[in-house]
């Protein structure tokens, strides 16, 4: 199981400091067959990584640019993350998708950086609700994880796909565990991919029945990855699922 917090446009240095300097001791004892991520803002990097350097918490940036360098102002390369020791990135989310003009096309670009790199990945993917009523769920799906497929150098690149229907995203409102279940087994059977995270208000309340779904395998939380105890709280649910 993955565990991922999507800290979006919250949390500076400071509070990244604070939260990340208490977070493995709260994580203790509870390691085993859970993997833990935290993605602050950019300029909380560095002091996510100083913080965790000693643990098994990975460090991911919320996005990357595909070039090396160059004349993109406002983006982040490759080698600006790993010279932070950052371990991968977020790519493809839907708020880029929404507010920042993000495509299939540049979310595959930003993911193949990122694979040439040796960088982890975890790939959005979602349908809007105007999409889902519209019975286009599946012909979404397959588009957005065929371009994120195409991106994949070769088999053993560290890439978890991320399930995230846009309508649950920041409204309080959740898939069911039978829809979420329903499209991380069409992702599966159209991609063979490790890990799919199912993200779109996941809290500690609403974890355990999601988690438990067969093809769900782990979570890309936002809102409740601000707090300490509720991100806790969903890692503790995924390592006593992923033990029974
Ligand atoms: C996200 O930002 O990836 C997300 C799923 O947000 P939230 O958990 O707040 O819906």
């Amino acid at each position: 199981m993955l565990i991922a917090g999507n800290w979006k446009m919250f949390k500076g240095p400071g509070d990244t400091a604070d939260f990340c300097g208490s977070l493995p001791g709260e994580l203790e004892g509870i390691a085993d067959g859970v993997s833990v991520v935290v993605a602050p803002p950019f300029t909380s990097l560095q002091a996510a990584v100083e913080a965790l350097r000693a643990s098994l918490v990975a460090v991911y940036a919320q996005n990357l640019h595909w070039d090396r360098e160059g004349a993109y102002t406002g983006e982040v390369s490759v080698d600006m993350l790993l010279a932070l020791g950052v371990a991968g990135a977020i790519v493809g989310h839907s708020e880029r998708r929404q507010y920042f003009g993000e495509t299939d096309e540049t979310a595959a670009r930003r993911a193949q950086a990122a694979f040439e790199a040796e960088l982890g990945v975890i790939a959005c993917v979602g349908e809007t609700l105007e999409e889902r009523e519209a019975g286009k769920t599946e012909a979404v799906l397959r588009r957005q994880v065929e371009a994120i497929a195409t991106a994949v150098p070769k088999p053993g690149a560290t890439l978890a796909i991320a399930y995230e229907p846009v309508w649950a995203i920041g409204t309080g409102r959740t898939a069911t565990p039978d829809t979420a279940q329903e499209a991380h087994a069409f992702i599966r059977s159209i991609y063979p991919v490790e890990q799919i995270l199912y993200g779109g208000s996941v809290k500690p309340e609403n974890a355990e029945e999601l988690l438990a779904q067969p093809d769900v395998d782990g979570a890309l939380v936002g809102g409740a990855s601000l707090d300490l105890e509720s991100f806790v709280a969903i890692c503790r649910t995924a390592a006593r699922l992923s033990r029974s």
